[in-house]
């Protein structure tokens, strides 16, 4: 069997886009969909034949390509559900569910926070998980829906993925959220090390996206506030524009 591949480039001002292809059955799902059209070039130039969408969560900038995509592909939406229901979706899903790309199965969970409805989408065969507006590089999402009690518990979930899991996450928030994350946990270690490491990475245009399990369980200051509370303490801080 072979393996699955993930294709991903950046799409408006800072999100980033995803393809992932099976190429033995040749299905190829949009992971959000940001920019319909840059999301129709990249999979044309690969020549995968875009046959799925699945949206983690409503905002437009994760699902405005939907009815474009949909049109030109004819693809199954698969979305969270929402009054009103997100753009063009087919299947509805909920945390708990499972599907298949090809023979591999994608496990739905539900990660309420940033958005009530937010899912994210684990793929064990591809050792990945699209989390969306959910775990940032060294960030979270902002609670604009849920509860940081919300948001904490949605953590626990991804974070307790296997350690080398991929994290890909919807946006290059990483070195704004690096400056936040050395004023609440600076002078630690593995923080410390992964700043410069990412600094590096940027000066060289790269992403420092995916990140994954085992980084942010020791990087990320929403992960290292120890509690529900604190996690919510730590968001309206960033919030106030003081970092
Ligand atoms: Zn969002
Ligand atoms: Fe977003």
């Amino acid at each position: 069997m072979s393996t699955l591949q993930i294709h991903m480039f950046p799409c408006l001002s800072d999100n980033y886009g995803f393809l992932i292809h099976d190429p033995d059955s040749g299905q190829t799902a949009a992971i959000d969909t940001p920019d319909g059209d840059e999301i129709a070039a990249q999979s044309d130039a690969k020549g995968w034949q875009l046959t799925e969408i699945w949206n983690t969560h409503w905002h437009p900038d994760h699902t405005g390509g939907n009815v474009l995509l949909k049109e030109r592909y004819g693809c199954t939406v698969r979305a969270p559900g929402r009054k009103p229901p997100l753009p063009g979706v087919d299947v509805v899903v909920e945390g708990g569910d499972s599907f298949t790309l090809g023979t591999h199965r994608v496990d739905v969970i539900a990660t309420p926070g940033h958005t009530l409805e937010h899912v994210v989408f684990h793929v064990p065969n591809a050792g990945a998980c699209f989390v969306g507006d959910t775990i940032f590089t060294l960030g979270c999402g902002r609670l604009f829906e849920g509860t940081a009690q919300q948001m904490w518990e949605s953590f626990g979930k991804v974070l307790a993925l296997p350690e080398e899991t991929k994290l890909y996450c919807a946006h290059e928030y990483t070195m704004s959220n690096a400056k936040f994350a050395q004023a609440v946990d600076g002078g630690l270690p593995a923080l410390e090390d992964a700043v410069a490491r990412y600094a590096a990475m940027r000066e060289r245009g790269e992403a420092t996206v995916p990140t994954t399990v085992g980084a942010e369980r020791a990087t990320n200051p929403f992960w290292l506030a120890g509690s529900a509370a604190v996690l919510g303490e730590r968001r309206s801080l960033k919030d106030s524009g003081k970092f």
